[in-house]
């Protein structure tokens, strides 16, 4: 049986599998900060070709030790930013197209993974000036639906929600935790969660800035928002094209995800991951590792009942979804354990296969040229 040490020293080609039917993994790596430099790290991690990323140098001779029998020094992703990417470059490739499956009735979604200070509330959400994927995808959103379809014939919704330690909370009108609960049609839903039905990107913007405050802060640290955080935007999409007779009415659903500091709970295999729950480690993220491990190895049973985040992430991870992943890493020599880390799960998640994914469509009829519609098909009925 082959270990998990054997599968590191794989080199993976994954050229061979169809875009689409597994996980796209994308890493971005952010610029080294003033404060890094003071401290005298180095760059220790280079972006080369957009696709592959090599770790370079390393912090300790323990590092280097630890990496050489590991051999994971060089890494292929379907796509890998440098530190002078900008957010519409990042959003171009790993999240525009599935913004266009949303609008053809697919589910998407895009979630960011990595260390605290890594960069991913700057790749998801971004700031005013620098907005990232959320606003960037509501943006294009809202442009493709203003050129396809008729003011009125369509509709988004958002809501914002937050896993904090397994608890859901509503981001855009906080108050008592929410109950996650089963519905036929949805899936796993949280009941009386705001949904909140948008006109425009840029009222959004304000909106997911606000959301954001209301993430949970860690009481030893008021002014920051808690590294064990994970936040959700979830934004529903409706609209109908208008044919001779009908409508074609279409439902997609795009899950925008920024995840918690993967700092604790990084582990790939089983065992650490049962010794690390005892500790009080992110449950959720533990629960997610525990799932990518059980998708990775094929197994039947997924345990995504483990964790609210587990159970909310179900259909981006094993459904009928298009699913793209950032791993946000520092370049810094004092970060290496971490980038390192985030790397070997990254590599990991590239064989996640997800299910092909139907389009939600439906044809209505308006009820004033139903029978006229009737007559046509009647008429086409005699004509076979
Ligand atoms: P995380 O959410 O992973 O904890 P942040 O997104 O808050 O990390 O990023 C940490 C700091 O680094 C912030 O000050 C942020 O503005 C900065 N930063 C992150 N990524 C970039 C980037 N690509 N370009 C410039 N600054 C970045
Ligand atoms: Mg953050």
């Amino acid at each position: 049986k082959r270990t998990y040490r054997d599968e590191l020293d794989t080199v993976r080609e994954d050229g061979d599998v169809p875009a689409g039917s597994r996980i796209m993994v994308y890493v971005r790596m952010r610029p080294l900060s003033k404060a890094e430099k003071e401290s005298g790290a180095r760059s220790c991690v280079r972006v080369v070709n957009k696709k592959d990323v090599y770790l370079t140098e390393f912090a300790s001779e323990t590092d280097y030790l630890r990496l050489k029998r590991l051999k994971g020094r060089h890494f292929v992703f379907d796509a890998a930013f440098n530190d002078s990417s900008n957010q519409q470059e990042v959003y171009n490739t790993s999240a525009a197209e599935l913004v266009e499956g949303v609008l053809q009735g697919r589910n998407g979604s895009v979630f960011c993974y990595g260390a605290t200070g890594a960069g991913k509330t700057h790749t998801m959400l971004g700031t005013t000036q620098n907005p990232g994927v959320m606003v960037l995808a509501l943006k294009d959103l809202f442009n493709k639906l203003r050129q396809r379809c008729r003011e009125g014939d369509y509709v988004v919704r958002l809501s914002y929600l937050e896993v904090y330690n397994e608890s859901v909370r509503d981001l855009l009108s906080p108050g008592r935790p929410l109950v996650l609960r089963e519905d036929s049609k949805q899936g796993i839903i949280a009941a009386g969660l705001t949904q909140y039905t948008a006109y425009s990107a840029d009222e959004v913007m304000s909106l997911l800035h606000q959301g954001n405050q209301n993430r949970t802060t860690e009481p030893t640290r008021v002014n920051e928002t808690s590294s064990r955080s994970h936040a959700i935007l979830q934004v529903v999409v409706e609209y109908k094209v208008r044919n001779d007779s009908h409508y074609v009415c279409r439902t997609g659903k795009l899950s925008l995800i920024d995840l918690a500091g993967s700092e604790r709970a990084l582990a790939t295999d089983q065992r650490t991951i049962r010794s690390l729950e005892g500790a009080n480690i992110n449950r959720s993220l533990l629960a997610l590792s525990s799932c990518i491990n059980a998708l990775v190895e094929g197994k039947r049973h997924i345990p995504f009942r483990n964790s609210k985040l587990t159970q909310l992430l179900k259909d981006s991870l094993g459904g009928a979804c298009q699913t793209s992943m950032i791993a946000n890493i520092s370049p810094s020599t004092l970060s290496f354990g971490e980038t390192q880390n985030t790397l070997h799960w990254a590599d990991r998640a590239k064989q996640i296969r997800t299910k092909g994914c139907d389009a939600n469509e439906e044809i209505q009829i308006p009820e004033s040229e139903k029978d006229q519609a009737k007559l046509l098909l009647e008429v086409q009925k005699e004509n076979q």
